[in-house]
């Protein structure tokens, strides 16, 4: 099926873009794709994969693999109560086709921890997560090295789940190539011009032509857009960091659900998590700290501070490190994602700001950013598409 910008035009109540990126179909050959996806995250990959069997997909990557940045460092977790209105609403949307591959997501359940003086802190995380309070010594017969001095607040909930990351990714990868979709990997956008039919993007040395670009750079979104010409959003990326700890005292960890422990105010979320991995322990201390966008790595002191938190609930303590590493939360200003059509230019399609939910999101997120660009009417409730459309911004 050949794919034209103009769908947007047709589609939305929006300001007509001043240059519209109609594409005569007699120019049709002319471009070497129908859609360009900038970026190799779960981001991109998801939303070209929804988008291959329609048209002809190129999606290029800086890094000489898939996943390289946020998508390969995070905690892989299934949470749909995490986040704002808007996110919980796209991670439940998302819950049918995790649901839909029995290999996609493993029951982990999660904890909430606190201590005494963090009551408000711990109820706000627990209404969040929608976790109910248990008794100490039922908690400890989960997890046998709660500490019995600090930890005074204790609620559990099942709804958490493993997401398998790789597995994800790769699925997606292979509906991409299935339909004869392509990708570029080490090929760095370095230029973009709009022209009359769509756009001419320089990825790794090499012009690519292509109709409708979707703008999938994580942390980089804002900078892929002003190459464009098209004003950025205000993207902000927070670093957050992981530790992966041997298994606390010996303890067989895998069936421990993840750990939360409560900030010191409740307008902070966690002050630490922690999870079972492949027969260890990662530990997050749960920071944000804005950053530039770069290959973010963990900061020792911020590290050591967080373990310190985990270990004070802990009657185990940490040893040594086996890793650690950071990864870029990229965070649009109201905290929820940014996805579909720019407004002042529609072939210019974001799929940005996914937070610390890009896994979780990734299978509505992607179904939506195709939706705008096949003129699908979205399969998500208006009001939902609203709260994420970039118009917002604008
Ligand atoms: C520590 C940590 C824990 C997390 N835990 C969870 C969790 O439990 N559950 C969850 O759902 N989410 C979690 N997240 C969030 C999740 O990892 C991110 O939301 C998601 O990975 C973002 O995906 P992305 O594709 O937008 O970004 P990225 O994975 O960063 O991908 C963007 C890609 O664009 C490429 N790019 C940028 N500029 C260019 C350019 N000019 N040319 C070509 N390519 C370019 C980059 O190289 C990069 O590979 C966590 C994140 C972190 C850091």
């Amino acid at each position: 099926m050949y794919i034209h910008a103009s769908v947007f035009i047709t589609r939305q109540p929006l300001p007509l873009p001043a240059n519209p990126a109609i594409l005569p179909e007699d120019l049709e050959d002319w471009m070497d794709a129908d859609i360009l996806v900038i970026g190799g995250g779960i981001a991109g990959i998801s939303a070209a994969a929804r988008l291959a069997p329609h048209g002809r997909v190129v999606l290029v990557e800086a890094e000489p693999a898939l996943a390289y940045h946020a998508s390969g460092r995070s905690a892989a977790l299934y949470e749909p109560q995490y986040g704002l209105a808007p996110v919980v609403g796209l991670s439940l949307a998302s819950g049918g086709f995790f649901r839909a591959d029995p290999l996609l997501l493993k029951l982990r359940g999660l904890m909430i921890l606190g201590k005494a003086d963090q009551t408000a802190s711990f109820e706000a995380l627990c209404d969040e997560l929608g976790v109910a309070p248990i008794p100490f010594d039922e908690a400890r017969a989960q997890v046998p090295i709660l500490s019995p001095v600090t930890v005074a607040l204790v609620a559990t909930g099942a709804h958490a789940w493993d997401i398998d990351t790789d597995l994800l990714i790769q699925g997606f990868a292979r509906e991409l190539r299935a339909h004869r979709g392509e990708i570029r990997l080490k090929s760095p956008v370095t230029a973009i011009t709009r022209t009359a039919a769509g756009w001419r993007v320089t990825a790794g040395g090499r012009d690519i032509t292509a109709g409708i670009l979707v703008n999938a750079a994580g942390a980089w979104a804002d900078k892929v857009a002003s190459m464009a010409g098209i004003k950025p959003i205000g993207l902000q990326p927070y670093r957050r960091s992981m530790a992966r700890i041997p298994a606390p005292g010996g303890h067989d960890v895998s069936r421990w659900p993840m750990l939360f422990g409560a900030a010191a105010s409740p307008d902070q979320e966690e002050s630490w998590y922690a999870k079972p991995d492949a027969g260890a322990l990662i530990v997050s201390p749960a920071e944000e700290f804005p950053m530039e966008p770069h290959d973010a790595f963990a900061e020792d002191m911020v590290l050591a501070e967080g373990l310190a938190r985990y270990e004070e609930m802990m009657t185990e303590p940490v040893t040594r490190l086996i890793t650690s590493w950071a990864g870029l939360r990229t965070f649009a200003p109201d905290r929820v994602l940014v996805l579909g059509p720019d407004p002042v230019d529609p072939a210019f399609v974001w799929s940005a700001g996914q937070g610390g939910y890009g896994f979780q999101t990734s299978p509505a997120a992607s179904q939506l950013v195709a939706d705008a660009v096949l003129g699908r009417v979205p399969a998500l409730e208006p009001g939902l598409v609203a709260a994420l459309s970039p118009g917002r911004f604008r």
